[in-house]
């Protein structure tokens, strides 16, 4: 992979760093081929239903830092969905994270105007990063940019740059304006690309006892898992602190629970501070678990603890897992998520002895940052488990995916965002959302993912109901026609 430029305030997008693609149709291992000899096309749309944006994903990762406030320098609406961070943070500190005392999120809007965008919204950013200074006393303040402050030209940069100076804490600009890249995921990186620019500080003294772990807000296995090997996690960046993140360089490794998530923040740690990336994909599955472990004691020396705990665990959870299999064998799972999630529920569907007959995936990375192939969650689970059909990067459009689902009429579907499971219901498909992504892992998250599975499959009368009095908005001519439809030839260049 190419150097990442961290010198420069914009972070350069998914679409030319990694070849990343937002339209497929095909099966998993074609996809996998294609990535692999660095031939992947990408679709383009003739019609789109909706679309994300980057501003959540920054959003997501800045706004849940424990002491940071952050402004969304644009019209209020872009800011209008991100309350919802502070519900995340509210609902989740104490069960997931043992925080007695969460403290509201401080998140703020410029509420740019339309004079604003013909004198300018400069000064009145200035002015916001004051106030909100005053008000908040937050540790670091967080400067979002929208389509309509990109558009203008504001220069977010010098602005935070000539603010830190006079509050004397750092400000920091993010580009993250919706229009920047067709793969919102650029968000994470441009928060990412902040954070090591801005907060990460150069290592005073390495510390052997502290593993940095990418992740989002879900349950905290990472504490017990990482005892044996005498080693701690730094959780970031959802309920870190501006202070704990400045440390970052000095753990001795950096581990993710998702590539999606976590692609640029591990390769930049490496390269700015030399703190090594685990060389395996997060630990979903049995096959990958054991690789995790393995390679987490190789790493840290101690690969005679990592075999103990696999022994461990096999003897104490296989039992189980093989009684879940019995149950589940044959059933026809289908899956939803952002995209490395979904390799990772495809490996538990395959662990669990139920038949994948497809999958839905936002946009598709063909490599990550790291450049190490052993990263790559599909690659490995197509090699573990073999293929999948019917595989589609969708962009969230959801007329694709629900005709996809129409067709298919899987036992189950298989999802990890909010609001797709009610297609699936609105069909008479069970189906089953597990947000938590952490309580997924590793055996134990085998048996808890397999005993949800279960009870939705024997649940199903709501779902019945339901769709005896549910209405669809597509018609029956969209129905019968493919789901590719929209979708254009691939262009000879990604971007
Ligand atoms: S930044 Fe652009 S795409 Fe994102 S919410 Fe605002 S207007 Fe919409």
């Amino acid at each position: 992979m190419g150097k990442l430029d961290v010198s420069i305030p914009e972070v350069s997008i998914r679409e030319i760093r990694l070849g990343s693609i937002t339209g497929y149709q095909g099966s998993a291992k074609g996809l996998v081929n294609e990535s692999g000899c660095g031939g992947l096309k990408n679709r383009d749309r003739k019609f789109q239903q909706c679309a994300g944006c980057s501003i959540s994903k920054a959003a997501c990762m800045v706004t849940l830092i424990q002491d940071a406030a952050v402004i969304i320098h644009g019209p209020v609406g872009c800011a209008s969905c991100l309350h919802e961070f502070n519900f995340t943070y509210y609902v989740n500190a104490k069960p997931r994270r043992g925080i007695d005392n969460p403290t509201q999120r401080k998140i703020f809007s410029t509420n740019l105007k339309e004079t604003d965008t013909v004198y300018g919204g400069a000064n009145k950013l200035a002015k916001a990063i004051r106030e909100v200074n005053e008000r908040t006393n937050a540790s670091a303040i967080f400067v979002l940019s929208s389509c309509a402050s990109a558009i203008i030209g504001d220069d977010i940069e010098s602005i935070a740059n000539e603010a830190e100076e006079e509050i004397g804490k750092p400000v920091v600009a993010i580009y993250c304006e919706g229009f920047r890249s067709t793969v919102w995921t650029t968000g994470f990186d441009a928060g990412y690309h902040g954070i090591v620019r801005k907060l990460v500080k150069p290592p005073v003294k390495k510390d052997n006892g502290l593993i940095n772990v990418i992740n989002f807000w879900g349950s905290d296995v990472f504490t017990k898992w990482f005892e044996p090997f005498g080693v701690k996690p730094n959780l970031i960046t959802p309920y870190s602190t501006v202070e704990g993140l400045a440390h970052a360089s000095e753990a001795t490794a950096t581990v993710q629970i998702c590539p999606t998530l976590g692609s640029y923040l591990g390769a930049a740690l490496e390269q700015e501070y030399g703190v090594p990336e685990i060389r395996t994909a997060a630990p979903y599955g049995i096959i990958q678990t054991d690789r995790w472990f393995r390679e987490l004691g190789k790493l840290l020396h101690k690969e005679d603890v990592a075999e103990k705990i696999i022994k461990e665990k096999k003897e104490k959870y296989l039992p189980k897992i093989e009684e879940l299999r019995k149950r589940l064998k044959g059933v026809r799972a289908y899956v939803t998520a952002g995209s490395a999630h979904g390799h990772a529920l495809l490996n538990i569907v395959g662990d669990l002895g139920m038949e994948a007959v497809g999958a839905s995936v936002f946009h598709h990375d063909p490599t990550y940052d790291g450049g190490d192939g052993a990263a790559d969650l599909l690659e490995r689970r197509v090699r573990d488990y073999g293929d999948v059909p019917n595989y589609n990067v969708c962009a969230k459009q959801e007329f694709e995916f629900v005709n996809v689902l129409n067709r298919i009429r899987p036992d189950i579907l298989l999802a990890r965002h909010g609001g797709i499971t009610l297609w699936a219901a609105k069909l008479g498909i069970p189906s089953l959302l597990v947000e938590d992504e952490q309580a997924n892992m590793g055996y134990e998250g085998l048996i808890s993912y397999g005993e949800k599975i279960v009870e939705t499959l024997e649940n199903t009368e709501f779902i019945e109901n339901l769709s005896k009095h549910a209405s669809n908005p597509y018609t029956e001519w969209w129905m019968n026609e493919q789901p590719d439809t929209f979708l254009k030839e691939a262009k000879t260049e990604v971007i």
